[in-house]
């Protein structure tokens, strides 16, 4: 497996290894790298890459002044022996100096999907997704590459900002890895302590609550007072919820019903630590 720090390195590689036929995939991460991630190396696998690279890279302007990004756990030596092991042929671990001139002044801006839910709370959160996407897109040069439905609104991002600018690379994206307890498995858990775990779990029961609903109720539902339970039972879990919503899965517009090919989207603060959930009805 090659391990490429300089991202002019993986550029020539990457175009070498296209130019002898072979099919690349990319599989974008932020390390710390747990089983949800490496469902997307298998899935490049299934999909017979020739290579397969992942990225590891902490991006600091997809971070807001008040989140995570310095406490954000970053893990290299591991992530590389899990990568290797589950078959990816590169990894790419630049340094933020490697990626970012201090005088960049271009962006990619995603002006219709990113605007609500996550891209709400988090301003400037995919305008720096979308940036070092397609950063990563013209060094790694892929095929296709991976993206987990855990991020339900990135997929969605990323999907049409590599239709608009003609990228020309497959957005495939692999469903969400969970604990046996029902928590999507995320980077982030590991700042939870024994009760915020706990309580965190209330984030998939509401939404295998609402299933179940929504099936008993023959596949049509209003959302209010759905939004209002989802609500209450988070924060009697002990959570803050940040957002509760539902929307068309494909063009993310909020509904009043809910029903088949609709997504509710949830997150929530458990202490400090803030999660996102969501499923597909
Ligand atoms: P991250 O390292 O959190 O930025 O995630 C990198 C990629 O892994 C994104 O496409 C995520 O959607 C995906 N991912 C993270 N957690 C999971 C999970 N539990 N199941 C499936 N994909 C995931």
């Amino acid at each position: 497996m090659k391990i490429f720090a300089d991202p002019a390195e993986l550029s020539a590689w990457t175009l070498s290894r296209r130019a002898a036929g072979a099919r690349i995939a990319l599989v974008p991460t932020m390390g710390c790298l747990h089983d949800g991630h490496l469902s997307l190396i298998a899935e490049a696998r299934r999909r017979n890459a020739g290579e397969i690279v992942v990225s590891v890279f902490v991006n600091p302007v997809q971070f807001g002044p008040n989140e995570d990004y310095a406490q954000y756990p970053r893990e290299a030596e591991a992530d590389i022996e899990k990568c290797r092991a589950a078959g990816a042929t590169a990894v790419f671990m630049p340094s933020p100096g490697a990626m970012y001139h201090p005088d960049r002044s271009t962006w990619v801006v995603e002006e219709n999907l990113s605007a609500g839910f996550c891209g709400a709370r988090r301003p400037g959160h995919f305008r720096g997704v979308c940036t070092v996407v397609a950063k990563l897109f013209n060094l790694a040069h892929p095929d296709f590459a991976v993206f987990g439905m855990k991020d339900f609104q990135q997929a969605a991002v990323v999907k049409r900002m590599a239709r608009d600018l003609d990228f020309g690379i497959d957005i495939v994206v692999a469903p969400i890895v969970r604990e046996p307890s029902g928590l999507a498995m995320s980077s982030r858990n590991k700042y939870l302590s024994p009760a915020e775990r706990e309580s965190a779990l209330a984030l998939s029961r509401s939404l295998r609550e609402t299933s179940a609903a929504f099936a008993a109720a023959g596949g049509e539902m209003p959302w209010e007072p759905r939004k209002r339970a989802i609500s209450a039972a988070l924060s009697q879990a002990g959570l803050r919820p940040d957002y509760v919503e539902a929307a068309d899965a494909e063009t993310l517009e909020p509904v009043e019903t809910l029903r088949k090919g609709c997504v509710v989207l949830l997150a929530a603060f458990a202490g400090k630590t803030r999660l996102i959930d969501n499923m597909v009805l």
